[in-house]
């Protein structure tokens, strides 16, 4: 058994696997043809290049400044489960959060990983540049992200703090963190990044873009983020579900209302899916049970370079959203909608009145 089988070994001891079905296994090549914007014609494509892969893509997961929030959505994600995840797709070798091995065992596996090479680094957690803010076993974070983007042979940055430095490096940001791709720039390192924002990542569009690389040998289209224009092409806003709501101009004033448990748009509340780009409203997270708007919570907007910092406050509207075609904003066509159904609902109670009806009955609640 070679270093690496011994390594993946170890590393999969710390879960308890069960078989992958292969219904399982289909469903889960459709689900990321799909999420690929193939055709179903490929599902048996995604699946030969995931079974004929000689060797699972070894994969160094490092965690730098952050919550680990990232690692737990990989561990917790249903679909695909951690044990699809690892045993068909990739060999996660070393992932000091999750990984069975601690301490010097730990460094070992970190050191052999590098020694044989041509492994997927996926970074969480951005990058403090001011020194002592931020060391492993001795070392400047800045300095292992130098030491093991060269023998990667693709760097994938997920997360908003691996991105851009996200919510560590909110202002005042004391340990000077930045995102990978800066981070690389500043070690005078030449090489590409996949950016997967979101805080969260979500690990639907972290598997897609492994499969991609199984499946055409290269990383997908990035848009001048870093990005994959296949996650981040358009707007939450544009794919909303209650994006009816916002065209009519119903809008939710007061969490705890009628007009909340209607289901009407969340703008007012702060919504930030109008400059938010990420197909979060079509691939959702939990099993694509739920995504936040969908639960009830305005988008945050923590795809975007520049999160959180520039969208806080989050429940602060955002100023100057156009209406399609309509030069007012989002608030002046409320307000007309607002008069306009006022008007509806006078005339609705004086022939509800006059016709003797309407004891006990509740208006729906336009704004
Ligand atoms: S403002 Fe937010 S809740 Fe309203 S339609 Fe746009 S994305 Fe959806
Ligand atoms: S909907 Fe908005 S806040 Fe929620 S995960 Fe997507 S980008 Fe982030």
């Amino acid at each position: 058994m070679g270093d690496r089988e011994e390594i993946s070994k170890q590393f999969l001891g710390t879960f308890e696997f069960q078989g992958i079905k292969r219904r399982d296994f289909l469903k889960f090549c459709g689900a990321t043809a799909a999420l690929l914007g193939l055709s179903e014609s490929f599902i048996p494509k995604i699946a030969a290049a995931i079974e004929k892969a000689s060797k699972r893509p070894p994969v160094v997961w490092l965690n730098f400044a952050s919550d680990s929030g990232c690692t737990e959505a990989l561990i917790k994600a249903t679909y695909p489960n951690a044990a699809d995840l690892v045993l068909d797709i990739l060999s996660v070798d070393y992932n000091e959060t999750i990984m069975a091995a601690a301490g010097k065992q730990a460094e070992e596996i970190l050191q052999n990983s590098k020694k044989a090479g041509d492994y997927i680094l996926i970074v969480e957690g951005g990058v403090p540049t001011k020194k002592g803010h931020g060391m492993i076993a001795g070392k400047e974070m800045l300095d292992i992200l130098k030491e093991f983007s060269g023998p990667a042979v693709a760097i994938l940055a997920v997360g908003s703090c691996a991105t851009f430095g996200g919510v560590p490096a909110a202002k005042p940001n004391p340990s000077q963190i930045i995102g990978v791709t800066e981070a690389l720039k500043k070690v005078g390192v030449k090489k590409a990044v996949v950016n997967l924002d979101l805080c969260p990542v979500n690990v639907e569009y972290l598997v897609a873009v492994v499969v991609n690389y199984l499946l055409l040998g290269k990383l997908p289209e990035l848009d001048s983020f870093g990005r994959p224009k296949m996650f981040y092409g358009q707007t939450i806003h544009e794919n909303c579900e209650r994006r009816a709501n916002f065209d009519a101009g119903r809008f939710v004033e007061t969490f705890g209302s009628n007009e909340e448990a209607l289901g009407y748009c969340l703008y007012k509340m702060g919504c930030k899916g109008p400059m938010t780009y990420s197909a979060c409203p079509k691939v959702m997270y939990n099993d694509r049970i739920s995504w936040c708007v969908k639960s009830g919570g305005p988008c945050i907007g923590c795809a975007e370079h520049g999160w959180p910092d520039k969208f806080a406050g989050f429940y602060e509207r955002l100023p100057d959203v156009k209406l399609p075609g309509i030069q007012a904003t989002a608030d002046k066509i409320g307000a007309v909608a607002g008069v306009a159904t006022a008007v509806g609902i006078a005339a609705h109670a004086i022939a509800t009145k006059s016709s003797g009806r309407g004891k006990g009955e509740k208006e729906g609640g336009n704004k």
